[in-house]
């Protein structure tokens, strides 16, 4: 392990910005730290980059204590949400100046900024001031600055939510491949779902300074420890159950799910609406289904969504997303029904 947090604790006054935290990360990896605002997530990575002290716990990198390391001696490359360059230097400038501050020869300099603008394809900007630059590239010197030392990890403060959405895609799929290339440990803050997603090789879900789960994009999404993670984390239905004569019932229909906990009865189960079967054919005790109405749909070229209300009394609302081409003969069916498959139904906490 590179990178060992032990029951980190952490206050700002009253307030507890970090509960308890111990998490593990090996040499290599890419990190997301995921959560909503004001969840703890920069305050962790500011801890780990030593610009904030913690009341409680440890940080040991490659074995040594940080607490005894001073946040410029750590060789961290840092990287924020404001690109932070510095206006009145030129990208190569500014790609060049911690390695100024470390006094390395003028020579090896040049050398090293030119390499880094290439690394992050802005060769031919070298001159230009950040004012110049688009925030993409901006985003890019801001990087190149951060690896130019050598940094031992990478920390990334939601680095790309100040870009637009095409942009921040492209910027998304070098990064990554940037760190898998140069193998760096990179811990990145992010509260975009999406991106932590696309990027991480493991997420570190937080909520109110607690990590809740920790897992791959695969798991997480397939096998969500709690309610919070499932909504967090995609969309998911999250609808109230009963239980009668050991059946699960939804609305009043019978529904199978696929953990059953032997003890207490599920009160909420959940389903993602990409798992929710829209049928056009009628309930039938026989096929198993639940009668369905249409509240609204919206076509969005490649899938559709649906809001449906389901039960005998069409009381309880649904979201199913289906083929965009499936959507047109399911809003002209005289009946239609949606079938909950089991493997797809989870138990919510
Ligand atoms: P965001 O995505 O909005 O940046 P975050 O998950 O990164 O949120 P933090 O910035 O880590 O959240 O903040 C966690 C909590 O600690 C928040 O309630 C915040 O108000 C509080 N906090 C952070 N820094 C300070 C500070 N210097 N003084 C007082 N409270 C702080």
């Amino acid at each position: 392990m590179t990178l060992v947090i032990s029951h980190v604790t952490k206050r700002f006054g009253q307030m507890v910005a970090l509960d308890d935290i111990s998490l593990s990360i090996d040499s290599g990896e890419f990190i997301c730290f995921l959560g909503p605002s004001g969840c703890g997530k920069t305050t962790l990575l500011r801890v780990i980059a030593g610009l904030e002290q913690v009341e409680q716990g440890s940080v040991l990198f490659e074995g040594r204590d940080l607490a005894e390391i001073p946040a410029r001696k750590r060789n961290f490359g840092v990287v924020f949400q404001s690109y932070s360059l510095f206006p009145n230097m030129s990208a190569a400038r500014n790609v060049g100046y911690g390695l100024e501050c470390h006094g390395w020869p003028r020579a090896e300099i040049d050398a090293r900024v030119q390499e880094m603008l290439r690394v992050v394809a802005l060769s031919e900007h070298a001159r230009k001031l950040p004012s110049q630059l688009s925030g993409g590239q901006q985003q890019r010197v801001a990087l190149a600055r951060a690896l130019a030392t050598n940094p031992r990890m990478l920390l990334l403060d939601e680095p790309l939510s100040a870009l637009d959405a095409k942009v921040r895609k492209n910027l998304r799929i070098e990064i990554r491949e940037l760190q898998r290339r140069l193998g760096i440990t990179t811990i990145m803050v992010t509260h975009d779902q999406e991106e932590a997603l696309a990027m991480a090789d493991r997420i570190v879900v937080i909520e109110a300074g607690r990590i809740v789960q920790v897992g791959n994009a695969h798991q997480l999404y397939e096998r969500p420890a709690s309610r919070f993670v499932a909504e967090f984390i995609g969309r998911m239905n999250v609808l109230p159950v009963s239980a009668a004569a050991g059946k699960i019932l939804l609305a009043g229909y019978p529904v199978g799910c696929e953990e059953r906990t032997a003890g207490e009865a599920p009160r909420l189960i959940g389903i993602r609406p990409e798992n929710v079967c829209v049928v056009t054919e009628e309930a039938t005790d026989a096929n198993g289904a639940i009668p369905a109405r249409i509240r609204s749909t919206v076509y969005l070229g490649n899938i559709a969504e649906i809001v449906l209300s389901v039960g005998k009394g069409h009381e309880q609302e649904i979201v199913a997303e289906v083929p965009g081409h499936a959507l047109r003969a399911i809003s002209e069916a005289p009946s239609i029904a949606v079938r909950l498959p089991a493997d797809a139904v989870k138990v919510l906490e």
